[in-house]
């Protein structure tokens, strides 16, 4: 049977404050209705969570709309906000060790990829857009109006604004960096934001709330709603105070999205589904693709935007590959993600792997061949072994549909054109990589690659400054970057006769 390790001091006292509340107009509310969040890997329960439902969320818009008319986010000078943006890089910093074990405890992945990758990295987000908070210029512009006063001059200018009071709604597969990747440019740009966690994970976004407010965050700035998508997700997308939403997660949930906003026009980020291929030439350095590309699908148990879903291998290499990468898949370890040895952890909960499971069984029927894995295991039934399906047709859902866990679907290809018309026959548009070791047909291809990014010899490689979003379904928008900062402002023209 598989146990959790010991919590550490840490983390056992901020489960023991369960239940948690909302946080509106910065005060920690009494939790009222809760629902349990629980370890996936184990399926104990950790802690208690507040039930948000239509009336929080309209407390919490009340509260980030005061705040940005009268409260001192909007008020402080560029430089005091960027200050308090490195100021929470730093307690989260401070704290990087409990927010990897929470992060941990509460989705399943293991320790190292909260430690090394994710939590660094919303502490990059933090800092990156810290650092552009006092770079938000307008342009003094020329025109060629003829029909001013005689005598008169025409004098025009642009100022850039915060688009308002922002909902950050976000997914349960990387929730703090994808919290981080909304909340940094929104204060950068001088908005207010009430965030909306998974119900799944609600708990590193509790935490980064109380982190942000020892920083010294104004009451009001950002307030925290946690509950279910279908009713305390749905009441903040459609709420007539909100201004702006920025959205990660699946691109069903997007379209609804879509519908909420129509209301009152929000503006909109949405970063949606993929399916993303990853194409391995003849040249490759397969000492090279091969590892890659398995990390590209089981990181995180492919529960990953970007995942290297769909497995494209020119056929002089592709026995050799796929040999390979099941070997990867067979001598994986699988178990809780805090036990040290651990390389892939249980899916995000037991419906979640059963849902995998079921692309897996409909695979299979469809003519599919399982090389590797396929097996549902663990006690709570929320672990799948690493899969490699071969055999597949490009009609098949497995091959179609973004299964969102550790399930890699292998395709032959002979030529360039067949692998650019294959790659690019899907609705999402997030991302692919390309190995090889020709610099020319590496760029000529990641030209042709209808995606939001392409990696060349790697695969979900992630900056705070490299813009990430989707082509096609698979979003609207970029996240990240300078050019992210733009998804929080509008832009006001000032035109004077003087
Ligand atoms: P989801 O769409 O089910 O849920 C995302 C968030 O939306 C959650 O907070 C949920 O409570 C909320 N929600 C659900 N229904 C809602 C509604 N009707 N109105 C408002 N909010 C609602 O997605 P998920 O299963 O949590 O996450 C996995 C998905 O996220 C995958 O499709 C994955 O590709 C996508 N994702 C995309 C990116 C990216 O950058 N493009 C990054 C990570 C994950």
């Amino acid at each position: 049977a598989l146990t959790a390790p010991a919590h550490s001091a840490a983390a056992s006292e901020f489960l023991s404050r369960a239940p948690h509340g909302h946080l509106i107009g910065g005060s920690w509310q009494a939790a009222g209705e809760t629902f349990d969040t629980l370890d996936p890997a184990t399926g104990k329960v950790l802690a208690a969570v507040a039930r948000g439902d239509a009336a929080t969320v309209d407390r919490a818009v009340a509260a980030a709309r005061n705040a940005l008319e009268t409260g001192a986010w909007p008020a402080m000078t560029p430089m005091d906000r960027a200050k308090l943006l490195w100021a929470i890089a730093d307690k989260l910093e401070a704290h990087i060790d409990e927010l990897a074990e929470l992060e941990t405890l509460d989705q399943g992945k293991p320790l190292y990829v909260g430690r090394w990758a994710e939590i660094p990295g919303a502490i990059n987000q933090f800092r990156f857009f810290g650092g552009l908070a006092n770079q938000i210029e307008g342009k003094s512009i020329p025109t060629s109006v003829n029909y001013q006063p005689p005598g008169k001059e025409v004098f025009a200018y642009t100022v850039k604004e915060p688009v308002g009071v922002v909902a950050a709604i976000v997914p349960w597969n990387s929730p703090l960096v994808l919290t981080a990747m909304k909340l940094a440019p929104a204060l950068a740009a001088g908005c207010t934001v009430v965030l909306k966690p998974a119900e799944d994970t609600s708990l590193t976004a509790i935490r980064l709330l109380e982190l942000m407010i020892e920083a010294g965050l104004p009451a009001g700035t950002v307030n925290l709603v946690t509950g279910f998508g279908r009713d305390c997700g749905a009441a903040l997308a459609a709420h007539p105070g909100v201004d702006k939403i920025a959205f990660t997660g699946s691109t069903a949930t997007g379209r609804a999205i879509i519908d909420a906003a129509k209301g009152n026009f929000k503006r909109l980020t949405l970063e949606l589904g993929g399916k993303s291929p990853v194409v391995i030439l003849p040249d490759a350095d397969l000492a090279m693709a091969i590892p890659g590309a398995a990390n590209a699908i089981y990181f995180n148990g492919g529960q990953v935007c970007v995942a290297g879903s769909r497995l494209y291998v020119h056929d002089s290499v592709f026995d050799q590959v796929v040999a390979g990468i099941a070997a990867v898949a067979q001598g994986m370890v699988l178990g809780h993600g805090l036990d040290q040895g651990t390389q892939m952890g249980p899916l995000v909960s037991q419906h979640h792997a059963a849902k995998v499971a079921q692309y897996i069984a409909d695979g299979r029927k469809a003519g599919a061949s399982v090389i590797a894995g396929g097996e549902t295991a663990g006690p709570n039934a929320s672990f799948i072994t690493p899969t490699v399906l071969t055999d597949v047709t490009p009609d098949m859902a497995v091959v179609r549909e973004e299964i969102f866990g550790p399930v890699v679907v292998a395709q032959r290809y002979s030529d360039l054109d067949e692998v650019v018309r294959a790659g690019n026959d899907s609705e999402y548009g997030l991302a692919a990589s390309i190995w090889t070791e020709s610099l020319s047909y590496a760029h000529r291809l990641a030209k042709r690659l209808r995606a939001g990014t392409v990696w060349i010899n790697t695969h979900s490689m992630y900056d705070a400054s490299l813009p990430i979003g989707g082509m096609k379904q698979s979003g609207w928008g970029r996240d990240s970057g300078v050019g992210a900062l733009d998804n929080y402002l509008e832009t006001k023209t000032v035109c004077a006769v003087i």
